[in-house]
């Protein structure tokens, strides 16, 4: 049997034969699974979605009750059989619901393990290698270059700075699903309690991460009607990337311009977007959490996805296990 009866990449996603599924389609297929919300892996349009809870949920949130026909939870480590092929959800440890999905037939074992990272994360369930002959992983951040910062640390320097700056509203970009309210939770473990003030689209997701008992605190609405530009002096304002670039971000005084994300390593990066206080915070592995991860799972295989591929092939390939790129198109995280 070749690993490709199993699973294999189409220009619709990575398909199953044997189950008759996709693992998050880019295109509108019969049944889909999902790994997680973000919106390059979860997409409207599939007739039935087999997903986490959260994810559904998360789904419904962002594209409507009717985001597909059907649906069906996942449990985290609970078998159901799809066709011949029994299937499996397991924390990836990206954002809350994430899900690695483990697909056996004939006694052969592929792990897709969707986006995820090693590093303790309050608001998301913590990563759980399965082994497997051949393992999927993405490659965000898959040069040796990427090594995530302690995260405590960022969250550090983003307080030192409101101490420092006291009369400067602190304006901090995060994406909407998983950093935001990371971010926030951070922060409130570090000893932040005064209020935090988020931008309009952040609110549902942020609703429902304190549904699920995830406590980011009192929130209140980023919004200047009636009050006055010195209001929000001093304060906590946590936003979508996206909102930055709008006249919203131009409301708040003299604003330190912040921006949470992996690729703020890359000083270039954070240059041109204006970043004044660039903070190194990650939902993805970086280069260690990568080959630690490779070793902990301990595939014959390795298939490589969406990112650098070709270093973490030869990285494979020179410890003496298989690797090929996947080139599967359509998943540009919206998550970093
Ligand atoms: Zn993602």
């Amino acid at each position: 049997m070749k690993p490709d009866d199993l699973l294999r990449p189409t220009p619709s996603g990575l398909y199953c034969p044997p189950g008759d599924f996709y693992i998050d389609p880019v295109a509108k297929v019969d049944r889909a699974l999902v790994t997680h919300g973000h919106a390059d892996h979860a997409r409207p349009g599939n007739r039935s979605v087999m997903a986490t809870r959260e994810t559904l949920d998360i789904m419904a949130l962002r594209y409507g009750e009717d985001f597909a026909e059907t649906r069906q939870v996942a449990t985290f480590g609970e078998r159901v059989r799809i066709g011949e092929v029994d299937v499996s959800f397991h924390p990836a440890g990206h954002v809350l619901g994430s899900a690695q999905i483990r697909v056996a037939w004939k006694g052969f074992v592929i792990v897709a393990s969707g986006d995820y990272k090693r590093r303790r994360d309050p608001t998301a369930e913590t990563f759980e290698p399965v082994s497997a002959n051949v393992f999927i992983t993405e490659a965000t951040f898959a040069l040796p270059v990427f090594r995530h910062p302690d995260t405590g640390a960022e969250i550090q320097k983003l307080l030192a700075s409101m101490k420092r700056f006291p009369e400067r509203a602190h304006l901090v970009g995060a994406y909407a699903l998983g950093k935001a309210q990371r971010v926030i939770r951070e922060v409130r473990i570090a000893g932040y309690d005064e209020p935090i003030y988020i931008h309009g689209a952040l609110a549902k997701l942020c609703g429902y991460y304190q549904d699920k008992g995830i406590d980011l605190g009192e929130l209140r609405p980023a919004t200047i009607e009636g009050g006055r530009k010195g209001d929000f002096a001093g304060a906590l304002i946590v936003g979508t990337p996206s909102a930055f670039a709008d006249r919203w971000a131009r409301r708040f005084p003299d604003p330190v311009a912040s921006f949470a994300s992996g690729w703020m390593r890359v000083r270039q990066r954070a240059r041109q977007r204006g970043v004044e206080l660039p903070l190194i915070l990650s939902d993805h592995a970086d280069w260690d959490e990568l080959t630690q991860t490779i070793a902990d799972v301990g595939p014959e295989e390795v298939w490589v996805t969406h990112g650098r591929e070709e270093a973490l092939v030869r990285w494979c390939e020179m410890s003496g296990r298989r690797a090929r790129p996947l080139h599967l198109v359509g998943y540009e995280d919206e998550a970093e």
